[in-house]
């Protein structure tokens, strides 16, 4: 029964790639990794009701599943290539993984990505990504590069996904509110928590510019933190400057907008550091990209991340996006 699990994700999930030499069915892949470059690899796990709400559906949880993990390979500036996935599966159910697959190979076919292997378990849901990609000897973006000087920006639009979190959380105070929204705005919010876009491109343009740079997956405040503790920084943000979908503007006002943006889990956008000098031209070619990028903030000497006001005044921050275990 395994077998045949494992026969319907092979047929189901089949990017080819002339740099695997052997995918799935024997004991280990065998990979081709192009000469001269480093490579670049990571994995993450989602576990059902932690990382994504049991009513996310099996082809949403494929989508978002190798999302998460090519959102890290993006903030390294590494360009995707294999795949492993490990599922651990409550029991052997056809349908289930038969979607799961659609949604995942519809991403990994638009970033050419192979799944050449994983493990396939009973148990309660959970799914295990690694992803392996490739950049330029040396110039694989980091944490750690970040320059007392440096501007601060962030792609595309942040508190999204927490908000579609709390369209689906009939408790949540604001419920009557998002329960009205239109069905476009309320759908729109919840693809961006349950179909996130890893910023590839983005990511591959930003080598080269971007001095650090981290994929905002657990609050922007919380993942600049580990910027500035690994670079050895301070970071100030300007709440002003924060960049809002047209959504999160029509649904709620300034102060719960704020707390989405800087706490919210599980956006995905790219959060990085560059100098000032090179900041024009790159604000430039990430617009041309799609999903463009604004100026949030800048590097100071010093440590921690602080939240500022239009007049330069801290704004205190109680949930600083999402601690896990906690
Ligand atoms: P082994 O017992 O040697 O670990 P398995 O029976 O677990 O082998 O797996 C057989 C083949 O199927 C291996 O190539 C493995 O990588 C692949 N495989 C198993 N589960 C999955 C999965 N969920 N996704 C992709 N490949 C898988
Ligand atoms: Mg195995």
């Amino acid at each position: 029964m395994e077998f045949e699990l494992i026969d319907l994700i092979r047929e189901r999930c089949a990017v080819t790639r002339v740099d695997v030499r052997l995918g799935i069915g024997d004991d280990a892949a065998i990979l081709s990794p192009p000469a001269g470059h480093d490579l670049v690899v990571c994995t993450d796990t989602l576990i059902a009701g932690v990382h994504f709400p049991e009513s996310t559906s099996a082809r949403d949880l494929g989508w978002k599943a190798l999302a998460v993990n090519l959102s890290d390979l993006a903030a390294m500036g590494a360009t995707p290539a294999w795949a492993l996935l490990a599922l651990t599966l409550p029991n052997a159910d056809r349908t289930f993984v038969a979607a799961f697959c659609d949604g995942f190979a519809e991403l990994a076919t638009q970033h050419h990505v192979a799944l050449v292997g994983g493990d396939t378990t009973r148990g309660p849901l959970s799914v295990t990504v690694a992803v392996h990609g490739f950049a330029p000897p040396g110039r694989a973006l980091r944490r750690d590069g970040a320059q007392v000087g440096d501007q601060v920006f962030v792609t595309g639009t942040l508190g999204d996904a927490a908000a579609g979190l709390r369209c689906l959380d009939p408790r949540d105070a604001h419920a009557g509110v998002l329960f009205n929204a239109s069905g476009d705005t309320r759908e729109w919010l919840l693809a961006r928590l349950n179909r996130p876009t890893p910023r590839i491109a983005a990511g591959v343009a930003l080598r080269d510019r971007a001095s650090a740079c981290i994929d905002v997956s657990d609050g922007l405040l919380a993942d600049l933190e580990h910027v500035a503790a690994r670079s050895g920084v301070a970071i100030e943000i300007d709440a002003i400057d924060l960049p809002a979908s047209s959504a999160l503007l029509a649904l709620f006002d300034a102060p719960q907008r704020l707390a989405l943006q800087t706490g919210g889990g599980d956006d995905y956008e790219l959060a990085f550091t560059a100098p000032r000098q090179r900041a024009d031209a790159m604000l430039r070619d990430l617009a041309r990209i799609g999903g463009g990028a604004t100026r949030i903030g800048r590097v100071m000497a010093g440590e921690g991340v602080r939240l500022l006001d239009a007049d330069g005044s801290e704004i205190a921050v109680h949930q600083r996006g999402w601690q896990h275990f906690a």
